[in-house]
């Protein structure tokens, strides 16, 4: 029995479904046996060779390019053929069970999903922020997303990662080897300015996390969450910031019942806005389903980057409606929604003189910006606005993607090393605690790149690829 990393693999490699070609990739030590069998005879390395596929009995599936990758000048490190043939669903799984009866010998196997990039990975073809960055950029929604993937892939992320824990190494190459010397221990704090490297990898650390969160919002979008009475025009704003009717916009109370969510995108970040029930208060003898959809809405709104509450500038002023507001906002408050990322936004502008002041609020910090969900006016501030409470400030370009998994170990690298700095920072400074955080922050950093991850996250992170990738 071989491991299951040393087992040859096979795969459609193409999408599911009718095209002009189809890929079938095979990838493993001894795959000549399926050279053979397929393809007929031997084939010149990384040469293109148009032939027959031939099945078991020796008749021509389909005609098409056969390449063989020799090890270790392949996507995976391994010997890999691919088999480009035409693209119909049928005679590509005939292709497939042609292989796995050819490689029944040296015991070829379907691959699981990611299975090929995986095999890259523990190969040394990429690392994993770069085996990441493959699925990102099959994945990406937007064309700032798909590039800084490609920017990723190439390395653009891991030199920066590399550059620290290359820094991190000969800062503990110092700390460790003036260890054995104690009576030198406070003098080489001195000496070999290890303060001021320390602080200036700490300041890398900070930088490199500010781009990896930009990149990690490109990725994974920003979360919006709209909130306010029902009629307020909830539903009407979705619509005009996604450009398309989505929900239905009725004038009957409590009618949008479940979450409507959409993904637009803004300066090519994603936003995932998410509709609201109506957030009306509901006795005991209230609607199931409409009580249901409320609680759905709060944990949504816990959850968010920022959230809208919309108000009705036309029913300012009656006590119901008043009330209504009153009791969101307290709701608001209690479910964690702080003014820092609480934008009251008040709504149906057009029905009001044109130089109406803005209204105010009680929440003196959250942002106030005034529109109208019908004619668009004040769409693009609202727009900025949201961009700016997520967070983001860089401009696509030159950008890297990341996760929000990278993002977490810079910050756990960041706490190491400011433990590291406020022990350095004492005056009978202890060198081995010293050591030890930049040890835990040199282990973070490499949970990035793989260097220290644990098998359940390479599955976890491999399992979500398609299959043939
Ligand atoms: P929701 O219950 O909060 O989702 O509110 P809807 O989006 O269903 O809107 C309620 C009513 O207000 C509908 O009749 C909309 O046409 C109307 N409405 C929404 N936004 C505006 C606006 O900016 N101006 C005007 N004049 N009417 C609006």
């Amino acid at each position: 029995m071989l491991a299951r990393h040393a087992e040859p693999i096979v795969a459609v490699a193409t999408a599911p479904g009718r095209g002009a070609v189809g890929i079938v990739r095979v990838s493993g030590q001894r795959i000549d046996a399926v050279i053979e069998a397929v393809c007929g005879r031997p084939l010149a390395p990384r040469h293109a060779s148009y032939l027959p596929f031939l099945g078991s009995d020796g008749e021509t599936l389909d005609q098409g390019l056969a390449l063989h990758f020799p090890a270790p000048n392949s996507y995976t490190g391994e010997e890999v053929l691919e088999l480009q043939a035409h693209g119909g669903p049928v005679l590509l799984q005939l292709l497939l069970a042609r292989c796995l009866e050819a490689g029944r010998g040296i015991g070829l196997r379907l691959a699981s999903p990611g299975e090929f990039t995986e095999r890259a990975f523990l190969n040394g073809k990429l690392d994993l922020a770069q085996a990441e960055a493959v699925a990102d950029l099959i994945d990406a929604s937007t064309e700032a997303a798909a590039r800084s993937a490609s920017r990723s892939l190439a390395g653009g992320f891991s030199t920066e990662i590399h550059q620290l824990r290359d820094e991190l190494i000969n800062l503990r190459m110092l700390v460790e080897a003036t260890l054995d010397f104690p009576e030198e221990e406070i003098d080489f704090l001195e000496k070999a300015n290890a303060r001021g490297r320390i602080d200036a990898v700490a300041a890398k650390v900070d930088s490199v996390l500010s781009m990896a969160r930009q990149g990690a919002l490109l990725r994974e979008g920003i979360k919006v969450v709209l909130a306010g009475q029902p009629n307020v025009g909830k539903s009407s704003l979705l619509n005009a910031l996604a450009g398309a009717e989505l929900a239905i916009v009725t004038p009957i109370a409590g009618t949008t019942r479940d979450k409507v969510s959409e993904t637009i995108q803004i300066d090519g970040v994603p936003l995932h806005v998410i509709d609201t029930a109506g957030l009306r208060e509901l006795g005991e003898s209230g609607d199931e389903v409409e009580r249901i959809g409320i609680a759905r809405s709060w944990a949504e709104i816990e959850a968010a980057d920022a959230v809208i509450f919309l108000h009705d500038l036309t029913r300012r002023g009656e006590p119901d409606y008043e009330a209504g507001d009153a009791r969101i906002a307290e709701r608001l408050q209690a479910h964690h929604a702080g003014s820092d990322r609480l934008l009251h936004v008040f709504n149906k502008a057009d029905l009001l003189p044109a130089d109406a002041a803005l209204p105010d609020t009680d929440d003196e910090d959250a942002a106030v910006l005034q529109l109208s969900a019908a004619t668009g006016a004040g769409l693009d501030a609202l727009r900025r606005k949201l961009l700016e409470l997520a967070g983001w400030h860089a401009r696509p370009e030159g950008l890297f993607i990341a996760r929000s998994r990278h993002v977490f170990a810079l910050r756990r690298t960041r706490e190491h090393l400011l433990e590291a700095q406020a022990q350095a920072a004492l005056a009978d400074a202890a060198l081995d605690l010293l050591a030890e955080e930049l040890r835990l922050a040199q282990n973070a950093l490499g949970e990035i790149t793989g260097e220290f991850s644990a098998d359940d996250l390479l599955g976890e992170i491999f399992s979500r690829f398609c299959i043939g990738k």
